[in-house]
């Protein structure tokens, strides 16, 4: 179901929210509250997207969706969503950067195992660093933004349908095995750029990140040719943990990290 923009669409995502409560079996009083994850700059305050570009959902609020949920709902930019659920995941992540290797390219830094977020700026946006400077024009208006030269759909353009299929053929497939190369060329350098700037563990997230498996290698190969201060790339560029749906499974964690916080009045 893609998104469009309308209340007929927000009314079969209540549907579908509905037929997942109750195939679970879970009462809606306990319910504890219901995350939306979407492409997007989402203002922290007001829980509005101030630039969504990736699906037309600027402006958008939970409100357009309340009505046909069956409890509070909130909106989060998918890269938070997914550095939650990768925080989680490892438990003990002091210093660290999230990658979300998707059809869009977002980041989250994470410190002491908390995704760091700002009341008024958008850290981890390295969707939009040059890398390629004079590339390919990006949606932001700029050119040669990783967004351009990292998205999953520079990989499947080589001829799949999936990440999962890309994988399974790229050892003999030539197209396949230049779009990789190209893709980790792009990517290399933005790990060396990050761990420049923040100087702790690089997670490789997103559909991307979940499939690479065995050809981590190349990209280890790739950053070790480019090291900073002769670093052991092993050390500190590594998989997802999170990588069975990590952008829905942050966005459920906002609510149950509430909840853990202040699980309000107890019963005796
Ligand atoms: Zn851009």
């Amino acid at each position: 179901m893609a998104f469009k923009r309308s209340d007929k669409h927000a009314q079969a995502v209540g549907e579908q929210v509905r037929k997942l409560i109750t195939e679970a079996k879970i009462e809606d009083e306990a319910l504890l509250g219901i995350g939306i994850a979407m492409p997007g700059l989402v203002d922290t305050a007001t829980g509005t997207v101030v630039y969504g570009r990736v699906i037309d959902n600027e402006g958008f609020t939970a409100e357009h969706f309340r009505p046909h949920l069956p409890a509070d709902a909130v909106i989060l930019h998918d890269s938070y969503a997914g550095g939650l659920a990768e925080a989680w995941a490892w438990g003990n992540l002091d210093n660290a950067f999230h990658i979300s290797l998707n059809e869009s390219v977002g980041g989250s830094v994470i410190f002491h195992n908390e995704v760091f977020r700002l009341e008024d700026g958008y850290p981890g946006e390295v969707g939009h660093i040059t890398v390629d400077p004079g590339g390919e024009q990006c949606y932001c208006g700029m050119s040669g933004c990783v967004e351009t030269v990292c998205s999953s759909t520079k990989l499947l353009d080589a001829g799949a349908q999936t990440m999962e299929e890309f994988f399974a053929i790229l050892e003999r497939d030539t197209k396949a095995a230049k779009a990789w190369d190209t893709y980790t060329d792009f990517l290399a350098i933005t790990i060396r750029n990050i761990r420049a700037l923040f100087g702790g563990e690089v997670i490789l997230g997103g559909e991307v990140g979940a499939h690479m498996g065995p050809y981590l290698r190349d990209v280890w190969v790739k950053v070790e040719n480019m090291a900073l201060f002769g670093e052991h790339v092993k050390d500190y560029v590594k998989l997802s943990k999170q990588e069975r749906h990590p952008v829905a499974a942050g966005a459920a964690l906002h609510f149950i990290q509430e909840f853990l916080q202040d699980p309000g009045p107890q019963e005796d």
